[in-house]
């Protein structure tokens, strides 16, 4: 009896599931209106009566299938929610969970549209959305609690789950790419991220922490685990904003840099003998470790650089883990080609590792930097070494360690730690193929030289000074915001900057009276404070470079606009701050205007025409970016044709998705990082000819 019972429950059951399923499928295809219970019938292949004996009317049986849908959402999120550790986690698993690929898929976004557009006309879909969004909400509020004062736990979560509706809908709608579920992910997590770094009190905790004495130095990473050096030397890693030492790291020598490159060797040998397809695997939990801890490491890096936490929150992470995300994607699509040689014969080739690369980083993006080498490169199959600026030492070993974590073999990503000396012994190391720089471009030309000794791949990203160009039809305020962000951001430590803004002699007035305004009105102060908008620079001695500049600037005879001086109040006295600095009346000769800074300087040159503009613009042995405002799209084009220049924006400056090559002209740079051709520079053809017949031979 008890077992009838069982069995036709679950005919039933399955019954009700199989007529919910026809009903995804036809809303999905004929729409809400042509959805009938005939239609669903059909498609179930049973009688119209018998769906109406389940579900009474239409709108039951739509009732039911949007139950259905948002209970499976429920699962998914409270699956997730299950496996999270932290606070932080589990606001991610919410926003994993509604973004997930399979609610951007056509079919199911097409049904949870089709009941949105219904929600505001029937009481009943209004009941079960209701439960939807409370269950989101009550989520978010939970994790929240857990971080952040309770009155911020409840703004916060109705701000994100307002932006998940916001960012699928987005999505589901723009059918031109604009955004897809990774995109929208990432949009969500930063957005997750810049409101609890806002809203975290004061008082929390600084993690990590400055360096106790007697704690254990920072060591090099070697072969999937730390390694203690032989020499045991080591330095100071310093926070720029106080002048705190964070942390003492071991110097890598002659026997770490060997040990280094053993373990690359058996590391690489493992790596490249694995799939595309495998190694992108790995490659994206590097990339979703990153996330996760998007916070964490993004206070380490304020910490070693002195950049606002709202940049490195934003920025930093997120923009190294996109770039391991998008060649984990490539991995398995790296192939060679066929080619025909008549009927006795083809040809074929393989793109093959070039075996051991070295990665040599600047202290500006330090993590980024980290990432946009190793990305390529691992996909490929090579194994790098790593050496980070030794200003910046710190998150270098962090994404070791998440290497580690996610599964990458031991020696495939190792971080040697020092100064130029422990560099050339990798641009000097006959077992590496490879050096990748980002550095100035005086480091570039003995990296070359070096490096050529022993006939090496190179990549080399160096500095820049480059020309922003504002046409007199230009939007003003557009072309401000441009110059802004390609000044200022990260104090303006950044190789493709803007430094040079020509801006057209009929707006030059309009535009300086708006620039000087939104500059007078940034915040320079605590990077940690999730406010500032312009923390410190690097280092006491780049400080000093940069006001030395300044100095130059005013005797040289460019008229000041605003800051050009060392900001010291309060606290800020024991850091290296120096305030977003405009020159106005500047001419092409001045040292500000040829040299790069590498600081929050800007220069303002006035021009006539469009080929004086171009001719002035390239007046320079640098070529890595340039940037053109202008409403006349054929005038943005021509200029942008003319200019010499690797990164180029119109109408935009200093964005860098990890779709486009980045890379630099003349003597900004040789080869391209990110995009699909960064694989060129991380690989090597082979080529085979395969005889099919018999070889004709003259002897
Ligand atoms: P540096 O050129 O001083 O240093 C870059 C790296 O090279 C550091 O890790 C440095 O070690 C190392 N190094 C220095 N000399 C040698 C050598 N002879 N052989 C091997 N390695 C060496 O640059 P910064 O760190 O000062 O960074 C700022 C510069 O980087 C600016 O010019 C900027 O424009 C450029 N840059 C370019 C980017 C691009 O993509 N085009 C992006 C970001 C910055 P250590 O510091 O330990 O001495």
């Amino acid at each position: 009896m008890a077992e009838a019972a069982i069995d036709r429950g679950d005919t039933e059951d399955l019954r009700r599931r199989q007529l919910i399923q026809a009903t995804i499928e036809s809303l999905a295809d004929v729409g809400f209106v042509n959805c009938t219970l005939g239609d669903i019938a059909r498609r179930a292949g049973v009688s119209t009566g018998l769906v109406a004996h389940y579900f009474g009317d239409k709108d039951g049986l739509l009732e039911a299938t949007l139950r259905a849908m948002a209970a499976r959402l429920g699962r998914s999120a409270a699956a997730r929610l299950r496996a999270a550790r932290t606070p932080r986690a589990r606001v991610q698993a919410v926003i994993d969970a509604n973004l997930a690929p399979e609610e951007f898929d056509r079919r199911t976004s097409s049904v949870w549209l089709a009941f949105w557009g219904q929600v505001l006309h029937s009481a009943r879909f209004r009941r079960v959305q209701n439960v939807y969004q409370r269950r989101m909400l009550s989520n978010l509020r939970h994790a929240l609690k857990q971080a952040v004062p309770p009155r911020d736990a409840e703004t916060i979560a109705v701000a994100i789950s307002a932006m998940i509706d916001g960012l699928w809908l987005r999505a589901t709608l723009s059918g031109d790419g604009e955004l897809d579920n990774a995109g929208a992910r990432a949009l969500a997590t930063a957005f997750a991220d810049a409101e609890l770094a806002r809203a975290r009190p004061a008082a929390a905790p600084a993690a990590p922490a400055v360096a106790r004495s007697g704690a254990e130095p920072v060591r090099n990473h070697v072969g999937g685990a730390p390694i203690r050096s032989a020499g045991r030397e080591t330095f100071a890693s310093v926070n720029p904003a106080t002048g705190e030492v964070l942390a003492e790291i071991e110097i890598a020598g002659e026997p770490e840099v060997e040990r280094a490159v053993a373990a690359a060797r058996s590391g690489q040998a493992v790596w490249g003998a694995m799939t595309g397809a495998e190694r992108g695997r790995v490659l994206k939990r590097v990339a979703d470790l990153l996330r996760a801890r998007n916070e964490e490491l993004a206070r380490l890096e304020t910490l070693d650089t002195g950049k606002p936490i709202q940049e490195t929150v934003a920025v930093d992470v997120l923009s190294g883990a996109d770039a391991i995300e998008y060649f984990a994607g490539l991995a398995g699509t790296i192939t060679g080609e066929h080619v025909d040689l008549g009927p006795r014969a083809f040809g074929y080739t393989r793109r093959e590792p070039l075996g051991i690369v070295a990665g040599i980083g600047a202290w500006n993006y330090p993590l980024q930097i980290a990432c946009w080498k190793a990305a390529p490169a691992l996909a490929c199959g090579n194994a790098m070494i790593f050496k980070p600026a030794e200003l910046t030492p710190l998150t270098a070993v962090k994404l070791a360690e998440i290497m580690a974590e996610a599964g990458v073999p031991d020696g495939v990503f190792n971080v040697v730690q020092g100064f130029a000396e422990t560099g050339r012994m990798l641009t000097g190391h006959p077992e590496i193929a490879k050096v990748s720089l980002t550095g100035e471009v005086g480091t570039g030309r003995k990296v070359m030289a070096d490096a050529a000794q022993t006939l090496k791949h190179v990549t080399l990203e160096l500095g820049g000074k480059s020309p922003l160009i504002v046409f007199d039809d230009a939007d003003l305020d557009d072309a401000v915001s441009g110059a802004l962000l390609g000044n200022f951001y990260s104090a303006g430590e950044v190789c493709s900057n803007g430094t040079r803004v020509f801006v057209q002699s009929r707006v030059r007035a309009a535009f300086l009276e708006r620039l000087v305004a939104r500059v007078r009105r940034m915040r320079v102060g605590d990077p940690l404070d999730p406010a500032t908008q312009v923390g410190a620079l690097i280092s006491e001695e780049h400080m000093n470079k940069v006001l030395g500049y300044i100095e130059r600037g005013r005797r040289e005879g460019a008229a000041l606009a605003a800051g050009g001086e060392r900001v010291t109040a309060g606290a800020l006295g024991r850091g290296f701050f120096v305030a977003p600095t405009v020159f106005d009346a500047c001419s092409d000769e001045m040292a500000i205007v040829r040299e790069e800074i590498f600081g929050p300087v800007m220069a303002v040159l006035p021009f006539e025409d469009e080929d004086e503009a171009i001719a002035r613009a390239n007046d320079t042995p640098f070529g890595l970016a340039a940037g053109v405002f202008t409403k006349d799209l054929s005038r943005g084009h021509r200029a942008i044709a003319r200019l010499q220049a690797g990164t180029c924006w119109i109408n935009h400056y200093n964005v860098t998705p990890i779709e486009l090559p980045f890379g630099g002209a003349k003597q900004s740079g040789l080869g391209r990082e990110n995009s699909k051709a960064a694989i060129e520079h991380y690989t090597q053809l082979k080529s085979v000819y395969v005889n099919l017949g018999p070889i004709e031979a003259p002897y």
